[in-house]
């Protein structure tokens, strides 16, 4: 919780924040004070989907803590029923129907797509 901040680092890769995030976990004993929630976990999360067999047990295991720490199958079946608004059109969608992008940790949703200015891609 305390380290959501770690991923609304935009100056960094995503990739970097995680790996921070995962660093401060383990250092910090895989306690629970860094795990992340909301739009950060969300980020986590789906990148994870994505890349995350490229790295690490440790990277599996923060993002399984993190997972179960916001109720696990039913924490995230939640979150992905709310609701929240592109950031570009200004729609709203549930966040199944919406893209995150990991440049600037703003929601987009499919219409409009990719942010040209952001090097994070959309999850
Ligand atoms: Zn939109
Ligand atoms: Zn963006």
């Amino acid at each position: 919780m305390k380290s959501d901040h770690v991923v609304f680092d935009r100056g960094q890769p995503i990739e970097h924040r995680i790996g921070r995030l995962v660093t401060l976990w383990t250092g910090d004993g895989r306690g629970p004070d860094h795990l992340v929630t909301g739009r950060a976990f969300h980020a986590v999360y789906c990148w994870h989907l994505r890349h995350g067999t490229d790295h690490g047990i440790a990277w599996a295991e923060y993002v399984t803590a993190a997972y179960d720490a916001i109720g696990g199958d039913e924490g995230w079946n939640v979150m992905l029923r709310a609701r929240d608004v592109c950031e570009s059109c200004g729609d709203t969608y549930r966040l199944e129907n919406i893209g995150l992008c990991t440049g600037c940790m703003e929601y987009t949703c499919y219409s409009c797509r990719g942010h040209g200015s952001c090097a994070g891609e959309i999850v």
